[in-house]
């Protein structure tokens, strides 16, 4: 079910803004119920109440057309309403034909969620007038969906937390509106029917997030789950991937719920995260100052960092679901479920199990690297026989990431074997931590091979004792303040000598040779 109601009286901001896609926002800031956060509720309120959140998810499949006719669903750069035909601009007498494809990735979802798909679910229609919606109604799934009753397990902060999923529904989407001023100044609304009828997944959960933090991790999984076996490119930013939060406080041991509030236009997880922290406190307070809380849908703003109402919430009721007559029941075939169930592609929680008891990464590190997808640092560590996957995986996550700023598909212009090559040199001794850094990063930045730039740079690992216990005497020599700090036992003082001699060869000494020499000189133990 798309969240929220439709009644004939819905404004036109009001359904727009419900649909996150357009912005009457000088009408709306006018009705803005600002709440500053210069009263936050006590300490020991915010422990007598829990919160209860339940996340709505609305996701654009990956299918090359719309879900019920032949459009081509690649619209990106396209001309409004050039991606349309008689059956997504709802001429009458036309019929839909179901999106194979589509089905698919919405029952892979289902098998990756571990949820049951049921042999037989039904096509509804969800009725309500508006211009972003040519039929007058949604074809959606009412109380059939294709999937339901999975779970997701993430890791938080406190530790790993499952979260139930109710159920996982295929739908349409609706067409996109914009707002404009005529040039005789009158408002007008365009209407562009290209995204009209391209699939929708939606994905709701039970009621079982507690916090904030729970919330953001989920969708991010979520998120995650949904790229990896190929659904969703589910980028947030551009829409493909719509969070909704429902969000409501119970005193603590308390079953009954409260009054829920549903949140959106959140187009960040970080965002999903402060808009949910935001509800808490907000509700919070009025419990407490005993103002009434009423069922609605607010938005978020993520420029002041609050909620603000943006209307009041009808039930199911009004949109009169019944059983699309246009559309048989759809009975799953499981011979095909089976095949696809076969062509799942590894999943994340087993990705990370997987680098944490075969390669003997850090479980931290495991689900690093699995966030943003690893493919890359797949073929790194499969590039070479016998690599040491942990310094693989720091160089991965100290210089690879952080280069790319976290995200790894920029990395794929560049070839995995060069970081299997900088780990391999790094294990045989030929170069050491610092110029590995170094030679990778230049290989991230030029994309010249590891072996050129170790060659150009003169690269080699000064690990002669009597060599480098000259270079360290120098250091001890020009900087006698250091040396009393480490007398006086500041360990500080220790790794700032260590810095001087690094830069003193370039990055080429041996680390441990000289911490030995360093310790030695100065009768450090
Ligand atoms: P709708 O489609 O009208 O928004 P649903 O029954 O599909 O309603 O519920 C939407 C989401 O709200 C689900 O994720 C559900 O778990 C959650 N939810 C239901 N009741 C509450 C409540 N009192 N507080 C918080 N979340 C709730
Ligand atoms: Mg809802
Ligand atoms: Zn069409």
């Amino acid at each position: 079910m798309e969240s929220g109601g439709a009644n004939a009286a819905a404004t036109a901001s009001d359904r727009c803004a419900e649909r996150g896609i357009c912005c009457h926002s000088p009408a709306r800031r006018a009705t803005l119920s600002l709440v500053t956060t210069s009263t936050l509720p006590s300490a020991s309120a915010a422990t007598r109440y829990e919160a209860v959140i339940g996340i709505e998810c609305h996701v654009q499949l990956r299918t090359a057309s719309k879900m019920f006719c032949g459009c081509s669903t690649d619209f990106q750069d396209a001309r409004p309403n050039s991606h349309t035909c008689p059956v997504c601009l709802a001429m009458p007498g036309t019929l839909p034909v179901i999106n194979r494809q589509a089905v698919r990735h919405v029952l892979a979802t289902g098998i990756a969620i571990g949820a049951t798909i049921p042999a037989v679910t039904r096509w509804d229609r969800k009725n309500y007038f508006y211009p972003d919606l040519p039929k007058g109604y949604q074809i959606s799934q009412y109380d059939l969906p294709l999937a339901e009753h999975g779970t997701l397990t993430v890791d938080t902060s406190a530790g790993p937390f499952t979260v139930g999923i109710t159920r996982a529904h295929l739908e349409e989407d609706t067409a996109r509106l914009g707002h404009v001023v005529l040039d005789d100044g009158r408002p007008a609304s365009l209407v562009d029917f290209n995204r009209a009828g391209t699939p929708l997944l939606e994905i709701v959960t039970d009621p079982v997030i507690r916090t904030a933090e729970q919330a953001r991790r989920y969708a991010e999984e979520l998120r995650l789950l949904l790229v990896t076996i190929g659904a969703s490119d589910a980028a947030m930013e551009d829409g493909q991937m719509r969070v909704e939060a429902n969000v409501s406080l119970r005193p603590v041991g308390t079953e009954a719920f409260g009054t829920r509030i549903e949140v959106k236009n959140m187009n960040s997880f970080r965002s999903v995260e402060r808009a949910i922290e935001f509800e808490i406190e907000r509700q919070t307070r009025a419990l407490e100052t005993g103002e009434p809380l009423i069922q609605e849908t607010r938005g978020w703003d993520d420029d002041r960092g609050v909620t603000y109402r943006m209307r009041v919430k009808e039930s199911s009721d009004d949109y009169r679901y019944f059983p699309d007559p246009d559309l048989p029941p759809l009975r799953v075939d499981g011979g095909w479920l089976e095949t696809i169930r076969v062509a799942m592609p590894e999943l994340p929680a087993a990705r990370r199990e997987r680098y944490v008891t075969e390669l003997g990464l850090a479980p931290a590190d495991a689900v690093t690297i699995v966030a943003g997808g690893s493919d890359y640092f797949e073929r790194a560590v499969s590039s070479r026989p016998g690599l040491d996957a942990r310094r693989t995986a720091s160089l991965y996550t100290e210089v690879g990431l952080r280069a790319v700023k976290g995200d790894p598909t920029l990395l794929e212009q560049r070839d995995p074997a060069e970081l299997g090559r900088v780990s391999q040199l790094t294990t045989a001794g030929e170069l050491t931590g610092a110029n590995a850094k170094e030679a990778y990063q230049r290989h991230l930045e030029t994309g010249e091979t590891i072996d050129a730039i170790v060659a150009a740079a003169g690269y080699q690992r000064i690990s002669d004792a009597g060599a480098l216990r000259t270079i360290v005497e120098g250091v001890l020599a020009a900087n006698p303040a250091a040396v009393a700090d480490v007398q006086a036992g500041k360990a500080q003082a220790m790794g700032f000598l260590t810095g001087q001699v690094m830069k003193q060869t370039r990055g080429q000494a041996d680390a441990a040779t000289v911490g030995a020499l360093l310790r030695e000189l100065l009768g450090q133990g």
